[in-house]
């Protein structure tokens, strides 16, 4: 078999992988990429219509935003992936398949089993494990162990002859060490009596971020959402298949409907446009003048948090809901792989663009 990387290593985004043997070819991911170009995967016109399968670790655009492209270039083929990347995406796939939760391993053909699990990145995240032409490939998608929100089927003792794991973070420190930083910077901007607005995904660590910060905090500050955020924390509030049981202990009134307009009175502000792309957002930033802004993703090319930081008028603590390399190489360390490829950092550029496993 032979993996190429059609995107995602060494790059902004843009997570595609495309694997071959004699008889079956299949792709995993097909984002576009996150520096403000929306660059598709190098895929072939003949690699896409020849795979027969696409499989999506998880909505977010750096791994789905190129589906309807591979689509428009030939691909016909079934696309899987969980309930909920299903009810997350914007453009629905026209061969959608999706993947029963109480059969995580399946097969598809002979010589072709799916494997999956969650990966604690998002509801609706998941790795594969896939075995074709008596060969595993394994996917870890976006991954984090130890989120305080999300489930994680930890990867153990699974060999597999090729891994391509998320190592977002260039360091070796860990989630845990992260998140307390996040924690302790968000936590001083309320005592000190601010707002404090919070840019967050739609779908990721927002809810993650609301619950953790109210856990620690003891419900002493105001938290409040905006509709879609709010929104998806009634749909999982007490949800239990992508969300910890532990969850449960945060009351479902722990937050409240936020118009979005204005952030003055102390408390937390979620706002769902992680990258301050919408004019409404850059609007309230100037209406709330006194409001801290405290960014948990990396800066990408689109949107204006680049400008907020450079400004000072927003800062970054990064929240960790994908691997630091350290993480990985432990991850990489409790299984038994073959080669292994990082990818997710734009910083690292792979060793190659093809590997034969
Ligand atoms: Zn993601
Ligand atoms: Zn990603």
């Amino acid at each position: 078999m032979r993996l190429s990387i059609a995107g995602g290593c060494g790059d902004f985004g843009r997570s595609c992988f495309f694997v071959s043997g004699n008889q079956h070819a299949y792709i995993v991911d097909c984002g576009t990429s996150t520096d403000g170009k929306d660059r598709v995967p190098d895929l072939t016109a003949d690699e896409i219509r020849g795979a027969e399968y696409l499989f999506l670790t998880h909505s977010h655009r750096d791994h789905t935003g190129a589906v309807e492209y591979a689509e428009r270039m030939g691909f016909s083929g079934p696309v899987f992936m969980s309930a909920q990347t299903y009810r997350q995406l914007g453009y629905k796939p026209k061969n959608a398949v999706i993947m029963d939760s109480t059969a995580p391993e399946v097969e598809l053909l002979p010589d072709f089993v799916l494997q999956w699990g969650r990966t604690g990145h998002c509801c609706g995240a998941v790795w594969y494990a896939i075995t074709c032409e008596g060969k595993t490939a394994f996917f870890s998608g976006d991954y984090r162990e130890g989120d305080p929100f999300y489930r994680n089927d930890p990867v153990r003792d699974l060999t597999a002859d090729i891994a391509v794991i998320d190592a977002a973070y260039p360091t070796d420190e860990t989630g845990d060490v992260m998140r307390e930083r996040f924690l302790d910077r968000a936590e001083a901007i309320l005592k000190e009596g601010r707002a404090l607005i919070l840019p967050v995904p739609r779908f990721g660590r927002g809810l993650s971020i609301a619950a953790s910060l109210y856990l620690r905090t003891g419900g002493a500050y105001p938290m409040a959402m905006d509709t879609r955020l709010y929104r998806e924390w009634r749909t999982f509030a007490r949800r239990k298949y992508f969300v910890k049981p532990g969850i449960w202990e945060v009351p479902v009134e722990a937050f409240s409907l936020w118009d979005g307009q204005s952030a003055d009175a102390p408390g937390a502000y979620f706002l769902t446009d992680a990258q301050l792309t919408h004019a409404g957002s850059r609007q309230l930033a100037d209406h709330s003048p006194d409001a801290a802004i405290l960014l948990s993703g990396s800066l990408h090319g689109y949107g204006r948090a680049r400008d907020f930081v450079e400004a000072g008028r927003a800062e970054q603590a990064l929240w960790p809901n994908h691997m630091t390399y350290g993480e990985m190489q432990a991850l990489a360390g409790a299984n038994h792989f073959g080669t292994v490829v990082p990818y997710h950092d734009p910083g690292r550029q792979p060793e190659q663009r093809v590997f034969e496993f």
